[in-house]
């Protein structure tokens, strides 16, 4: 790696060599995990490189190759898996400056990769009262680039699914790495070849997302005191196909008291929590369906309450939850989980008696493939990670998979299968490498097994091209 040859070819590009700013920016939220946080600690750039346009993109992939530099990209850093963190050194390429939204029209959006998600949200609603089909708690943070190299789904996946669902993204732009960078517009399948890759496949410059009706959305708390109880309501709401939501989420006790401190006035010691988010038109119906179980409207935005200082309810939502906790308790870290439909109350109720407090639960409901079932983001009360490991295996002995977040690697993270297609795509695509290096064990190992039996949440490239 020659990082001098690159800096001078480079010249009058925004570059920053600051030790103490390529650090802050070679970081994501991989402290998420207490494994993750001791194997990535020391991870550090050389330098940080911030494109203005894709022009400059292409510029730099063709000296990093020139100068065999790894390159791995960075959009708003909110990852939880290490994916932004350069583990072979060499240039942090910070898409930020990269934030244009370029067209707007009905049912869809062109931004660039560095867009903020909040930001392009705010222009579609001002110019046709549209948004984002779905987006991560991290809305005010993430980039859209990010969200799909990186993230799965989040605020909206109840009504439209993930990311990992053909038409939820309509296409993606990506510059190569090779001696001369070629600019791809993917469509259909071929997207998963980008989608979830983590960067090692191409960098993202512009991203074509469908959009859905915007709504004011009424955010509300139900209080149970069973936490079945509360995860049969979600169920059993998530079905109701008249009922709009955004977000259907479901919170064990002591967690909404404990650790969601600005709603904490609202809310009841011991009890368990449905966050939701409704459509205005879908909250009288909603009201008189809510009669039939046992649970208590404890908080509604549209009611006659001073909302100053509260947060959204998405940000006590997906990680948001675990970010909350482990705020107020540094011992705490997660798991994520799936519970396959259509047995996921019973499996549910299993986790619930199979481990008690140690593993708090939280369920995030959502549609997949086609059926509203959900998974869970668990706190668990971390004691060693040889206990951690017999959690998660204890899961799947039980019919639950797990997508471990403890692991750095797209394979290991169990999130998206690599298969033959996508490796032969990174051949094509990066010849040397030299895209986030160290993410992908199936770039490294000859013997890697592509048919191994796990459960994966991005089941790969062979179903879909046959
Ligand atoms: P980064 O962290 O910067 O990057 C993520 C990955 O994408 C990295 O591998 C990076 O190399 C790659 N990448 C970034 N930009 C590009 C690009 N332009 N081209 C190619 N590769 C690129 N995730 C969810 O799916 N749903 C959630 O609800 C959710 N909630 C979260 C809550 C918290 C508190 C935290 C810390 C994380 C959460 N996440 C969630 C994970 C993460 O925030 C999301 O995945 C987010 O969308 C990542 O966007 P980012 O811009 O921060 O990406």
């Amino acid at each position: 790696m020659d990082i001098e040859g690159l800096k001078s070819e480079l010249a009058g590009l925004s570059i920053e060599e600051n030790p103490n700013f390529v650090r802050m920016k070679s970081r994501d939220a991989y402290w998420f995990s207490p494994i993750l946080k001791g194997e990535l600690d020391a991870v550090m750039g050389d330098l940080v490189v911030t494109p203005r346009n894709e022009a400059e993109v292409v510029r730099i992939a063709k000296a990093c190759y020139a100068f065999d530099v790894p390159l791995t990209v960075r959009g708003g850093g909110t990852g939880n898996y290490g994916q932004a963190m350069p583990l072979s050194g060499g240039v942090v390429l910070d898409m930020t400056a990269m934030s244009a939204v370029k067209s707007i029209a009905p049912g869809r959006v062109v931004a660039e990769g560095g867009a903020i998600i909040a930001d392009i949200d705010r222009q579609t609603r001002a110019h046709s009262a549209q948004e984002l089909r779905m987006h991560p708690s991290t809305h005010h943070s993430a980039s859209i680039g990010g969200f799909v190299a990186g993230g799965s789904s989040g605020i909206g996946s109840i009504t439209w699914g993930g990311l990992r669902d053909p038409g939820n993204i309509i296409r993606l732009r990506v510059v190569t790495m090779e001696a001369e960078p070629r600019v791809l517009d993917l469509f259909g399948d071929d997207i998963q070849k980008v989608a979830h890759a983590y960067g090692t496949n191409g960098i993202l410059t512009e991203v074509e997302m469908p959009l859905a009706p915007a709504y004011d959305w009424v955010d509300m708390i139900v209080e149970f005191d069973r936490f079945m109880e509360a995860a049969a309501f979600a169920n059993d709401l998530g079905a109701q196909d008249g009922l709009l939501t955004k977000l259907i989420s479901v919170i064990a006790a002591p967690i909404p008291y404990a650790y969601f401190k600005r709603h904490q006035k609202f809310l009841s010691e011991g009890k368990h929590a449905v966050l939701l988010m409704l459509a205005p038109h879908a909250v009288s119906a909603f009201e008189d369906f809510a009669k039939r179980y046992p649970g208590t409207i404890c908080f509604r935005s549209d009611a006659d309450i001073d909302t100053k200082g509260l947060p959204p309810i998405y940000e006590l939502s997906w990680n948001h939850t675990t970010l909350r906790a482990m705020k107020v308790d540094t011992n705490l870290t997660y798991l994520q989980s799936l519970y396959p439909f259509p047995n996921q109350l019973a499996l549910i109720e299993k986790t619930l008696n199979l481990f008690g407090d140690e593993v708090p639960l939280h369920l995030e409901f959502l549609r997949f493939d086609g059926n509203v079932t959900c998974f869970g983001l668990p706190l668990v009360r971390y004691s060693t990670a040889e206990r951690l490991e017999e959690i998660m295996r204890i899961h799947e002995a039980n019919g639950v998979p797990i997508f471990n977040p403890h692991r750095y690697t797209l394979e290991e993270g169990g999130m998206k299968r690599t298969d033959e297609t996508q490796l032969a795509f990174k051949k094509e695509a990066d010849p040397k490498g030299l895209l986030n290096p160290g993410k992908m064990i199936a770039w490294e190992n000859p013997d890697f097994d592509f048919d191994d039996d796990k459960i994966y949440l991005y089941p790969g490239l062979r179903r879909a091209v046959g």
